[in-house]
């Protein structure tokens, strides 16, 4: 009578989209009904009236056998099923050139990152990345020549981040950050360092004998100085590359430094200009 559930319960585990979780249950199943079954012919009279449903009236190995064969078939269609979907899913979420996560993902990551930060309070930072003089390396080394160089910068860039930064190509040659709990001004620092790592990636492009390289321009915005939704502060960020790309290009342009820091580390100067800032509410409000 308990014979189909196996089939429900190895088919449900492929909601958990986990080939492993698949496998594992498939052969527990086997393994317990093949118990049940070896344990029930070696203790009772099988061919007994009140065994008829399990053994359709005579009780014989081979039928046993195919009931085992049948889970084995459930467990390897299940599994399969997790593995295409699974690589479905990535397509879906992924730049196929780069393997970068493609733009509309970026988008949906960066609205849950301004839903977090404002129930939980944490910080992040958004970057837009821009090469330099993209066509004129087109046009230097040829089209096949420009991908190579995109594919890296890509590389270098996912190899700099952390595993739960988001890091999107977000159009042609421009790729889009976030780094989730990172301040303002640590944001800068860390996208000086990702600028100057891309500028000294050497780009080997084949059929030439010396390496080449490309810079980047790029703007970071944080959260939430810059901006309040997810469209103002990539906004900001954007804003920022085009700044970087008028100041002369392979630089970054951050949030300005600000005043306020504790008193302890204020200068006189500070101290005096912040004490002759009049509050707008009576402290006795
Ligand atoms: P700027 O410094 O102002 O950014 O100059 P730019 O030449 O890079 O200007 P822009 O960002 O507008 O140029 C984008 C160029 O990037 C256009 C196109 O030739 C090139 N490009 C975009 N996507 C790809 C790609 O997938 N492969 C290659 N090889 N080139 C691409
Ligand atoms: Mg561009
Ligand atoms: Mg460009």
């Amino acid at each position: 009578v308990l014979f189909p559930v196996y089939f429900l319960a190895v088919a449900a585990t492929s909601l958990r989209y986990d080939a492993r979780i698949c496998l594992m249950t498939g052969a527990l199943a086997m393994a317990q009904y093949g118990a049940i079954a070896g344990y029930a012919a070696w203790r009772w009279d099988l061919n007994a009236a009140a065994f008829a449903p399990f053994t359709f009236g005579i009780f014989r190995w081979s039928d046993q056998i195919w009931r085992l064969a049948q889970i084995a078939g459930a467990t390897v269609l299940s599994a399969t099923i997790v593995v295409r979907t699974r690589e479905l899913r990535l397509l879906s979420t992924r730049d196929r050139f780069t393997g970068l996560l493609n733009r509309a993902v970026f988008n949906e990551q960066l609205d849950r990152e301004v839903a977090f930060a404002r129930r939980e309070g944490t910080r992040f930072a958004v970057a837009m990345l821009d090469i330099d003089h993209f066509k004129r390396f087109n046009d230097t080394y040829g089209h096949a020549g420009g991908d190579q160089a995109l594919r890296l910068v890509a590389q270098t860039l996912r190899q700099s981040c952390r595993e739960t930064d988001v890091v999107a190509r977000y159009g042609g040659e421009e790729f889009a950050l976030i780094l989730p709990g990172v301040r303002s001004t640590r944001a800068h620092d860390l996208l000086e360092r990702f600028r100057r790592e891309v500028a000294a990636t050497a780009i080997k492009l084949s059929g030439r004998a010396r390496p080449v390289s490309v810079t980047i321009s790029i703007g970071v915005a944080s959260w939430p100085e810059d901006g309040e939704s997810a469209a103002e502060i990539l906004g900001c960020a954007d804003r920022r590359l085009y700044e970087a790309k008028e100041r002369g290009r392979d630089q970054v342009v951050g949030p300005p430094i600000r005043l306020a820091r504790p008193a302890g580390e204020r200068d006189p100067d500070e101290t005096q200009i912040l004490n002759s800032v009049k509050p707008l509410v009576p402290p006795d409000r």
